[in-house]
């Protein structure tokens, strides 16, 4: 099936700009945090907002003292002063189109002129507009609405900027039949013209168009209306959950867009969900083998098998010999880190619903399995070597303590960091070198090998591949991350710095690969691993290109390269086999 996503589809400026504000005021610490109803229409990053302590409170509401935002929409000014008067510290994040549109009905309220205001009259941008009109304000949706109007004189029109240009069109040719004085200023946003208009466009290039965004939302039933009024079949979805992919299989081109308060990873979910809707005819071969290779890539199977893979291409690199033991050793490691920390991950049932719902369904299976794991894998470290044990040991307890609140609250309040995982860019750094302990380094001290140069490159080469591959998957979930408030690498340096970042981590890794090979401090085997940077460039691109979408495809490449490095390195000796 062939998925066309719209180029605007997801946050806007102005929601985006109220949820910064909020995640700023979070890691700011800044007591009790309210927004002044439903930060956004949003049920997924509400229930998120929830979590870390954000509560709504009512309008009229009021609280004796913490923090209030006032969300993108705006309120009126009469409920700003009596918030204020009640004592409550105020962030305004309303949107600085919607002050713009304050700032009309101001200046001509001021005047004597009376408001006409075509949107909805429970919407509360309309309820926060309504409030400046100085109570000369009359909202209008329908014909009808307009025929009742009172004789006015002086008038203005302005539009809920989330209002469709047709219904704006619409209301305008009959207020100016009846009041032809009346001064018009089209207040509806770019973004939601645009958005809106590329909708009328997909329309006419696919069989279905899927909108993805809150059922409260009233710009997402705006895009709903828009489709159907095309004519064509659409669908309103709040996740990918909500597909019915039989019936979806059906289409050859479908198109997505999403209301202005959707997070990308739900619409990411989405564009993958449905690429993979031709997969889900019940019972042929191939929705089997998905399944199959599914539970594989979400069991942590194939990542475990990619840490065996690169165990076995460190030795070669360091020509200590390989044995099964040190392979093993990689697998149950890292099997049940992995396990370990997706388990006490909150964000991963936002940035993967589908992984989320699957670690539910197998909780049993994966928790044991896990816990056997990790016994394996000290036990084995025991006995390949008793200074292999400590490694495994503290490795395994930060892996158990990355998620917990370690640091006491006092320094935490100092230091804004109460969890390892609250240290900018420290889950990449850390994952990196906990691969580069385990593949490059407890090898060569099992074998009683001296550490050399060689060991410096394998765990440069270990550790560099598994920064790229974590720093992507960080880009992928940057939007879950920063509401659960994890400090990710994407967060701290932004998609674009990541991505070059990576790009240019990719480029230094081969050539010191190049460089240490020539100069013979690694076997020629470091030639042949610089496909692994060449393939690891070509995903990169791939993804900033906006070719490849998240999803089980991308994770199976990105996961590949390390199983890759394992084949590289065993057809450049095939006799240099695990034994
Ligand atoms: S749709 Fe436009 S006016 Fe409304 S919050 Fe977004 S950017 Fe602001």
């Amino acid at each position: 099936m062939k998925v066309i996503l719209a180029r605007t589809a997801g946050f806007c400026m102005g929601v985006k700009r109220a949820l910064e504000l909020v995640l700023k005021a979070i890691t700011e610490n800044q007591g009790h945090i309210y927004t002044y109803g439903p930060l956004i229409h949003n049920p997924q990053v509400l229930e998120l907002l929830k979590e870390r302590g954000i509560a709504i409170l009512n309008p009229g509401e009021m609280i004796p003292d913490g923090l209030v935002v006032i969300r993108a929409h705006g309120i009126p000014p009469q409920e700003r002063a009596a918030l204020e008067a009640a004592g409550g510290r105020i962030i305004d994040a309303t949107c600085p189109r919607v002050s713009r549109v304050h700032a009309i009905i101001r200046r001509w309220a001021r005047q004597g002129y009376a408001t006409l205001i075509v949107g909805d009259a429970d919407h509360p941008e309309v309820r926060g507009l309504m409030g400046h009109t100085g109570g000369r304000g009359y909202v209008v949706a329908t014909s009808e609405e307009v025929a009742a109007l009172p004789e006015l004189q002086d008038v203005i029109v302005v539009a809920q900027t989330t209002q469709s240009g047709s219904q704006f069109n619409s209301r305008v040719a009959e207020i100016q039949a009846r009041f032809p004085q009346a001064r018009i200023f089209n207040t509806i946003c770019d973004a939601t013209a645009s958005r809106q208009g590329e909708v009328q466009e997909l329309a006419q290039q696919v069989e279905a168009l899927v909108v993805v965004g809150g059922r409260n939302s009233g710009n997402t039933q705006r895009l709903v209306e828009i489709s159907r009024n095309a004519g064509i079949p659409t669908y309103h979805v709040e996740t990918e959950q909500d597909l019915n992919l039989e019936e979806m299989s059906r289409y050859h081109a479908v198109g997505v867009t999403a209301g202005a308060s959707t997070p990308h990873w739900l619409i990411s979910n989405v564009v993958s969900t449905l690429k993979h809707a031709w997969l889900f005819h019940p019972g042929s071969l191939i929705n089997y083998f998905y399944r199959a290779w599914r539970f594989v890539l979400k069991s942590n199977l194939y990542v475990a098998l990619g840490a065996g893979s690169l165990s076995y291409t460190s030795c070669l690199l360091q020509q200590v010999s390989p044995m099964w033991s040190y392979f093993f050793m990689a697998f149950f490691y890292v099997y049940a880190m992995h396990l370990l920390n997706q388990f006490t991950d909150e964000a991963s049932k936002f940035n993967d619903p589908m992984q989320s719902m699957f670690y539910g369904r197998h909780r049993l299976f994966l928790l044991s399995t896990g816990a056997v794991s990790a016994l394996l894998a000290l036990g084995l470290s025991l006995y390949l070597d008793p200074v292999a044990f400590p490694f495994i040991l503290v490795m395994s307890g930060l892996g158990l303590i990355y998620n917990f609140k370690i640091i006491p609250e006092r320094l935490a309040t100092v230091t804004h960091i109460a969890r390892l995982k609250e240290i900018p860019g420290s889950k990449t750094t850390f994952t990196a070198v906990a691969w580069g302990v385990l593949a490059a380094l407890i090898p060569v001290v099992c074998s009683d090998q001296d550490v050399t140069w060689s060991t410096a490159i394998a765990f440069f080469f270990v550790a560099g591949m598994i920064f790229i591959r974590s720093g992507l998957f960080e880009i992928l979930a940057i939007e879950g991350d920063r509401v659960v408030g994890k400090e990710t690498l994407a967060i701290a340096l932004g998609k674009e710095r990541t991505l070059n970042l990576l790009c240019a981590g990719t480029i230094i890794f081969m050539a010191v690969l190049l460089l240490a090979a020539w100069a013979q401090l690694i076997p020629s085997l470091g030639y042949a691993l610089l496909i692994c940077g060449l393939y690891t460039l070509g995903y990169l691109t791939l993804y900033r290109q906006g070719i490849l979408e998240s999803g089980l495809f991308l994770e199976t490449l990105v996961e590949g390269n390390m199983i890759l490095a394992g084949m590289l390195a065993f057809l450049w000796d095939p006799f240099h086999y695990i034994f």
